[in-house]
């Protein structure tokens, strides 16, 4: 290899090592305030006890959904996230919005893991042991987009019993601020480049039979209907801004 070869080597790893070092400077669409603190993630505590819920959701289908699934989640996705430094500084929802920039070969695992982790994150919240109603000016604003209450309820409802397989139902606020019923597969939701309708969640119900089958079994429609009872209108609102 001559001089000018070697240099010219040189700058190929010059302009490597700069293009990896891209995804750190590039302005990230910013999707939603940060969930779930950063990297090195944790498994958030429930915010109540794990019979709290009974009998809507048994106590041993919160200890192994809780201390199993969403556990799981968190340590996969740090194990992922171990091996992608330029990555580790960025919320998860930075992740999960950019997707396609991290390495193909590790971008289903942070789909899958880091869609987990704050998925379940999101969930625990929006569950209470406490009955509520939801709020006039909420319900008057909900119906303001769906027609009515009633009719909020049994779209959101209907489209989860009819969501083929495993995943999540959610009620989105899109970037116009207009709110959508949709769901999305396995682990994906409304903060990633793949969902059809995009935006902020503020609402959402695990749709995976790991979620009710202890209980309920294939009743997913009579999951949904109890699990409607225990959501936490109050945190809804807040979170529509
Ligand atoms: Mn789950």
């Amino acid at each position: 290899m001559d001089r000018r070869t070697f240099l010219a080597a040189l700058g190929a790893i010059a302009l490597k090592a700069w293009r990896w070092k891209a995804p750190e400077t590039e302005p990230f669409f910013l999707a939603a305030p940060t969930l779930t603190g950063s990297y090195p993630y944790e498994l958030p505590a429930l915010p109540y006890p794990y019979e709290a819920l009974e009998p809507a959701i048994d106590t041993q289908t919160m200890k192994v959904h809780h201390q199993g699934h969403h556990a799981a989640y968190v340590n996969t996705l740090n194990k992922a996230l171990a091996d992608l430094p330029a990555f580790q500084s960025l919320s998860l929802e930075e992740l999960l919005a950019n997707l396609e920039k991290i390495p193909q070969t590790h971008r289903t695992t942070i789909r899958n893991h880091g869609g987990g982790h704050w998925n379940h994150s999101f969930f625990w919240p929006i569950l209470t042991p406490k009955p509520q109603e939801p709020s006039l000016a909420l319900q008057k604003r909900i119906s303001a987009e769906f027609g009515s209450w009633a009719a909020f309820r049994g779209q959101f409802l209907d489209a989860a019993a009819r969501l083929f397989g495993s995943g999540w139902v959610w009620l989105v606020k899109t970037p116009s601020g207009k709110l959508q019923i949709t769901t999305t597969p396995n682990q994906d939701n409304p903060l990633m480049p793949y969902a059809e309708i995009r935006g902020t969640p503020v609402l959402g119900i695990d749709v995976w039979e790991h979620a009710y089958y202890l209980k309920y079994q294939n009743r997913r429609v009579e999951y949904l209907s109890a699990v409607w009872n225990l959501l936490n209108w109050e945190r809804v609102e807040t979170l529509l801004g």
